[in-house]
């Protein structure tokens, strides 16, 4: 699978920009949408799960035109918005069987084999007669993926996936990811949370108001930070000043003060050491880089 961004715009009615000229060539496995709010994350999700036309560009996958082929493009397709609903009065194999119905799979016969194949799958089998409304959030995230998957899906599109669920459930939801991008399909994050797309991703996109920060593989975003992370010992005045001029992931008090992580150029004037970044020193570099904070 491909898909291929060109030259992609969106302007709202009321003249929000919200996606400026994007290019971006997305290949089989995770793909991780990394931006603050307001980045243009959920307008371009909208266009590509053709819920909303863009302004101006083009995207392919394979050789289908997200305008002209979408039906076609759409029998491809999974989503799972953010804001996922499930009808109350349904049990979590009612609700399954539904969803099947609706992507279009007519036999009766093929929907029950299917249905329970994939509540094993996203491990709700037991929980198959539960009232899906009255399931813990983590297995309502889980049922949320298994009405995407139903239809055996080449794109995948899950918005902030891991939002509302606790550590374990969200290794969980990230593995059962994992283990379906081994096939030829893409999978497709968006998010803000930094933790989803490091441990899972293998190529990504930095979005900041609307246009392409980077792509790339994580890793090599991190090496962008190689140098910029620093560890600082600092007395308590110190500690304010630093706060004011610098970005500091954290801090942690000392005997003597604190103990402060910040992304910078370069210290003038303090104590520390450089340390090395991961994928949130790196993204915080590069936000505060772009938008030029300190001196
Ligand atoms: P993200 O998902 O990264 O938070 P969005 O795509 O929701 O970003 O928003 C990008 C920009 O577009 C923001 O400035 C937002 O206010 C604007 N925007 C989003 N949806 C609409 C809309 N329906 N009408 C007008 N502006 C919108």
């Amino acid at each position: 699978m491909n898909i291929k961004i060109e030259n992609l715009s969106k302007i709202y009615g009321n003249g929000n920009h919200a996606v400026k000229n994007l290019n971006l060539n997305i290949e089989n496995g995770m793909f991780g949408l990394l931006g603050p709010n307001g980045a243009g994350k959920s307008s371009l999700m909208r266009i590509l799960v053709t819920l909303m036309k863009p302004s101006s560009g083009s995207i392919k996958v394979n050789e289908l035109d997200i305008i002209k082929d979408r039906k076609e493009i759409r029998s491809m397709l999974g989503y799972l918005p953010q804001d996922f609903r499930f009808f109350s009065s349904l049990s979590t194999w009612e609700f399954l069987d539904y969803a099947a119905r609706l992507a279009g799979m007519k036999s009766g016969k093929e929907r029950r084999a299917a249905v329970d194949k994939m509540l094993e799958e996203v491990g709700l089998f037991e929980a198959r007669d539960r009232q899906a409304n009255k399931l813990s959030g983590g297995m309502k995230r889980r049922l949320g993926i298994a009405q995407a998957l139903i239809n055996n899906p080449k794109i995948i599109i899950v918005d902030e996936p891991t939002t509302g669920l606790d550590p374990e459930e969200r290794i969980r939801f990230r593995n059962l990811l994992s283990t379906i991008s081994t096939q030829d399909v893409i999978i497709i994050l968006s998010t803000h949370i930094v933790g989803d797309i490091s441990s899972t991703c293998t190529n990504m996109a930095l979005l900041n108001r609307g246009e392409l920060a980077y792509s790339g593989p994580p890793d090599d975003l991190v090496a962008q930070a190689e140098g910029k992370v620093w560890l600082v010992k600092a007395t308590e005045s110190e500690y304010m000043e630093i706060n004011e001029k610098y970005p500091v992931i954290s801090n942690v008090p000392t005997e003597e003060g604190w103990e402060i992580q910040l992304v910078a150029d370069s210290i003038n004037g303090y104590y520390g050491e450089n340390i090395s970044p991961n994928l949130e020193h790196a993204y915080v570099y590069f936000m505060e880089s772009k938008l030029q904070q300190w001196t």
